[in-house]
């Protein structure tokens, strides 16, 4: 059977904001401390790898040499951004992206792991089928600007980084966060090669405000931008119809030869920074398709990177389950007593989860109880299975 690449250092944790940005590396580390208390890192399957820094030519695949230029001067002086007009400061300097020192190399270390992930699965005498870097997902970034919590975008370097080695690739990439994928999707809006989905909360609603179904691609790359708007308290079984019986078609038309997905979990019912209304369950069967998909319409090949989540009970229990999916290993619901001493070391202001696939039930029925949500929800997910079936699926 094939192997699953984890990608993962200890370098991931530079990657930090401060201590009251909702990004806060201790999400990685404990989802690094679930895998493991588990036991799914002693899995024989599994080749665990330490990233490689990507290098400035690397960076330059997708962004400018003056943004680069930007950041490195900011990270080694913070100081330098006092002052500073904001509009020459390429998005840095902001609530949203804060300067810190190192980080240009903690930015360059997310993309090296992404770069990682796609090579180890694309050259096939390592027999890796899948890899997972829990430290990528930086969907926002833009070739000239940070953009809610990125500064590099790793996907779309790793994207970029195995096309120059196999030219004629055709790139699939689905980003499951709640956030629309506006950076990837901008990086390739012109590219009929790299079709880019999207999933994500209404953009009349959420950050960054983008991802209607009308952003459709630009020139030779028209109708290979596609996205699912959601409307907010979309709830498990809603979105699972949804994926499951639009997401095949689409991929069975393009025909890709590797999948790439962002699998940011802010989709969680409780997160603090959105308004779906999926589970750790939800989030669990739609791994689960992304296996089964990848491997009946992307040749087997599945490359996958984080993303958002901001609950931290939340996104380790996610995570978890997506590494679980990709080695077929199937966990006990009772998380291990020592990931939850873990937990409540390290001082979370949170309730601790005891249960990896938490049931929704009670978020779904304060939804369907109240007919107007529950009509809005159903309402937009008929539009937006006709927008496949009338436009998406005739151009592509
Ligand atoms: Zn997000």
């Amino acid at each position: 059977m094939d192997k699953v690449g984890f990608i993962y250092t200890e370098d991931y944790y530079k990657y930090n904001f401060g201590k009251h940005h909702p990004l806060q590396p201790v999400r990685l580390e404990l989802t690094y401390k679930l895998m493991e208390s588990y036991g799914l890192l002693n899995n024989s399957r599994l080749e665990i790898r330490k990233p490689k820094i990507a290098t400035r030519e690397e960076l330059y695949l997708i962004h400018d040499k003056e943004y680069v230029d930007a950041v490195k001067k900011y990270s080694d002086n913070p100081q330098q951004i006092v002052g500073e007009r904001p509009n020459s400061t390429f998005g840095m300097g902001s609530m949203d992206n804060p300067v810190f020192p190192g980080m240009f190399e903690a930015s360059s270390m997310a993309v090296g792991a992404s770069i990682t992930a796609a090579e180890i699965v694309m050259e096939e005498e390592n027999e890796i089928s899948t890899a997972f870097n829990i430290a990528g997902g930086l969907h926002h970034a833009m070739r000239n600007l940070a953009h809610g919590f990125c500064i590099f975008n790793d996907v779309s370097i790793a994207i970029q980084k195995i096309r120059v080695k196999y030219p004629d690739l055709k790139v699939m990439y689905l980003d499951v966060d709640a956030h629309h994928g506006d950076g990837v999707q901008a990086a390739f809006y012109d590219d009929p090669e790299v079709l880019t989905l999207s999933i994500h909360q209404d953009g009349h609603t959420l950050f960054p405000g983008t991802g209607f179904m009308e952003e459709r691609g630009r020139n030779r790359g028209k109708g290979y931008s596609i996205n699912f708007p959601l409307y907010p308290g979309t709830y498990d079984s809603a979105y699972i119809d949804l994926f499951r019986t639009q997401v095949p078609s689409i991929m069975k038309r393009f025909q890709p030869d590797v999948l790439f997905t962002q699998l940011g979990v802010d989709t969680y019912f409780a997160d603090p920074l959105t308004q779906l209304g999926l589970s750790t369950s939800g989030h669990y069967k739609i791994f689960n398709l992304l296996k089964e998909y990848s491997q009946n319409y992307a040749k087997g090949r599945w490359i996958a990177m984080g993303g958002g989540g901001y609950l931290m009970g939340a996104v380790p229990r996610s995570w978890t389950l997506a590494l679980s999916v990709m080695l077929e290993e199937e966990l006990p619901n009772a998380i291990p007593l020592e990931w939850i001493t873990f937990f409540e070391q390290k001082h979370i202001d949170e309730p601790t989860p005891y249960e990896l696939r938490d049931m929704n039930y009670r978020v779904e029925e304060q939804i369907l109880k109240n007919p107007m949500f529950s009509v809005r929800i159903e309402e937009r997910i008929d539009a937006i299975e006709k927008y496949v079936v009338d436009e998406v699926l005739p151009n592509l």
